[in-house]
């Protein structure tokens, strides 16, 4: 059942969550000069808000981490990054600074990935470094034997909600919200936020209870809402029309799917980060089983799955999109060149079409 733990998953989710795995920790924290915090390319607000969640924690007992990320974060999470953002160390601007940071860590932990390849050009870096390492994230099929501490509890709203039952267990903090630094605490329910969609999916009780301390320690969320949700530019609402006007597609199996050619991305300026929640959008259509969000590349379309309850997103993306994620919510890639023979959006249409066909009716 999904909106409710069971018994074992509580055990372990409480299990991974230990007073003496967070001590341990804290101790490597303390022993470590160079810290760095690595979250997954094409970063969502899970990843910057769990981020910079930790870089504002352990500041606040008294190191400065680095966080470093393989490409830019959206526009629309710069209200995330503000404070600490000359220690954000990008790939994607100077390649060599940001590797260079991963070399010299003595510390790395790695949050909302499950394997250094979810952090792609960093992959390598992160390899070679074998100072110890420590994983925070809630997808499926961690690489867990690749890290020192591992805190993986998949049946969670988001890394930002099991960063904050972390934080919230350390001796500083000890169970009292308001005891974290604000700055923490305003990243943490921001990437809580963007993971369930608003509450819309992935919320438990311990999501519920997190909000409401939150709350309850004085945390504006109404500003952070507006921060992440009233502030797009208008060309994301221009082409959010046309793709449900025009592009949208609907199989006879239930699948959904819209592409995002080149041409259309151009034509309204799109930026990184600007169809955020696009590919709910078509699960609130009574017969659609699954939807689809395909973005054209130069060599590959960037791919987003998501999926009702008794379909895997997860699966149909490892699958047929060389990805995975969770179950509900997947993402994966299609290279132009391996995957669709050279093609482009008509190419990409009718492979969708056909694994997304087979899949719904594998399941039936
Ligand atoms: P989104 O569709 O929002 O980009 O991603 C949905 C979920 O799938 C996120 O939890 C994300 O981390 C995961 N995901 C996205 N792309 C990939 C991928 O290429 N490989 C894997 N393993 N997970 C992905
Ligand atoms: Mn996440």
């Amino acid at each position: 059942m999904k909106e409710k733990l069971s018994r074992r998953q509580y055990i372990e989710y409480m299990e991974n969550i230990n007073p003496a795995i967070v001590m341990s920790m804290r101790t490597m924290t303390e022993k470590a000069e160079n810290i760095a915090i690595v979250t997954h390319m094409h970063p969502d607000g899970d990843a910057i808000g769990s981020s910079m969640g930790l870089f504002h924690y352990i500041r606040y007992t008294g190191k400065t981490p680095t966080v470093i990320l393989n490409d830019r974060y959206p526009d629309s999470l710069s209200f995330l990054a503000g404070e600490g953002k000359e220690r954000i160390s990008v790939y994607e601007d100077s390649p060599e600074k940001a590797l260079d940071a991963i070399r010299r860590s003595d510390l790395i932990f790695c949050l909302d990935m499950n394997s250094f390849g979810r952090a792609e050009n960093l992959e390598k870096a992160l390899r070679e470094n074998r100072c110890p390492k420590i994983l925070i994230d809630h997808h499926l099929n961690p690489d867990a034997g690749e890290f020192d501490l591992v805190f993986s509890v998949t049946e969670i709203s988001s890394t930002a909600e099991l960063l904050y039952h972390i934080l919230m267990s350390c001796p500083e903090i000890c169970g009292d919200a308001s005891r974290l630094p604000v700055k923490a605490a305003e990243a943490l329910l921001a990437g809580m936020t963007t993971d369930t969609n608003n509450f819309s999916n992935s919320v438990f009780p311990s999501t519920f209870r997190m909000a409401s301390e939150l709350l309850g320690a004085g945390i504006d969320r109404d500003a952070i809402v507006a921060s992440l949700y009233n502030n797009y530019r208008e060309n994301r609402f221009r082409l959010m029309g046309e793709l449900l006007h025009e592009v949208m597609k609907i199989t006879p199996e239930g699948a959904a799917y819209m592409i995002i050619s080149k041409e259309l991305a151009k034509k309204y300026d799109l930026r990184e980060g600007e169809t955020e929640g696009f590919v709910n959008m078509a699960l609130g259509i009574k017969n659609v089983r699954m939807s689809l969000l395909l973005k054209e590349e130069d060599d590959r379309f960037r791919v987003s799955v998501r999926s009702k309850r008794g379909i895997s997103a997860n699966r149909c993306a490892a699958l047929y999109f060389n990805g995975g994620g969770h179950e509900l919510a997947a993402g994966g890639k299609l290279l132009k060149e391996k995957d669709l023979d050279g093609g482009g959006p008509e190419k990409a249409a009718s492979y969708t079409e056909r694994v997304t066909g087979k899949f719904l009716n594998d399941i039936q």
